[in-house]
């Protein structure tokens, strides 16, 4: 079975000490994790460390940052690369959120670089996708995210798919309190699992966990994790209350 998985983004909020908070506030609440299903917390880089220290021991809770340099090293101050976030233990990175390809122009190609820096450093990716609203409006969404994955991903071998997230995230819906409906979800997780079929064959486009991001909130997440082609979701403002993101996990898929 795919692994269904509740992500957090925590974007740019909260002090440490705020962090800290909801990490241990997270721990406390009544949430199950069954061992196909994880949750996945990406933190301000600041806050990686203190993080995972305080999910230290707790199955399937893993921290991921929310960005990494599309080169190895050198003189690029003020990024950070996926070397270093390997060295202090971390496993998974998002890559291609639509408010850095928004506001840091990070086109398909930059993402590609990315992917493979990551990869190459087994930090396994959680590659973000969507439409824009105009797109959506012109009823081309499904050309327009196969491109982004066209673009970024198709570069990869197959094996390099195994455990490869996607979080498809249409930008409408991301932080605007209007969420797709269950219907658009499927239709477009679908759409994404038929071009990865495509490109690699029907084992792994099978295997790839596929997330909703778009206002997930506790009172929509069962309807929308429900979904054939849903395997969770990729969660910003909701996942910021510990309550809230608790009932999130508790709505993945059995
Ligand atoms: C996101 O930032 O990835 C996101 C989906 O945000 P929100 O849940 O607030 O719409």
């Amino acid at each position: 079975m795919r692994k269904q998985i509740a992500a957090a983004n925590w974007k740019m909020n909260l002090s440490l000490a705020e962090a800290e908070q909801l990490a241990n506030e997270l721990l406390k609440t009544d949430h199950q994790l069954s061992a196909d299903q994880l949750a996945i917390f990406a933190v301000p880089f600041p806050y990686l460390l203190p993080v995972k220290t305080i999910f230290a021991g707790k199955t399937g809770v893993y921290v991921a940052a929310q960005n990494c340099s599309a080169k190895k090293n050198g003189a690029y101050t003020g990024e950070v690369s996926a070397a270093m976030l390997k060295s202090i233990g971390i496993e998974y990175v998002l890559v291609g959120h639509s408010e850095r390809r928004e506001y840091n122009h990070e086109s398909n190609a930059e993402l590609a670089e990315k992917l493979n820096i990551a990869l190459e450093n087994n930090i396994k990716p959680i590659f973000c996708c969507g439409e824009p609203l105009a797109i959506r409006d012109a009823a081309t969404q499904n050309d327009y995210v196969s491109t982004q994955l066209k673009e970024s991903l198709f570069h990869l071998s197959a094996a390099q798919m195994n455990n490869f997230i996607i979080a498809y995230e249409p930008i409408w819906a991301i932080g605007t309190g209007r969420t797709a409906s269950s219907e658009q979800a499927q239709e477009m997780h679908a759409n994404i699992r038929r071009v990865l079929e495509e490109q690699y064959g029907a084992a792994v486009a099978d295997s790839v966990s596929i997330l909703y991001g778009g206002s997930v909130k506790a009172a929509n997440a069962v309807e929308i994790f429900g979904q054939a082609d849903v395997d969770g979701g990729l969660v910003g403002g909701a996942s910021l209350v510990a309550t809230e993101f608790a009932a999130i996990i508790n709505s993945l898929k059995q």
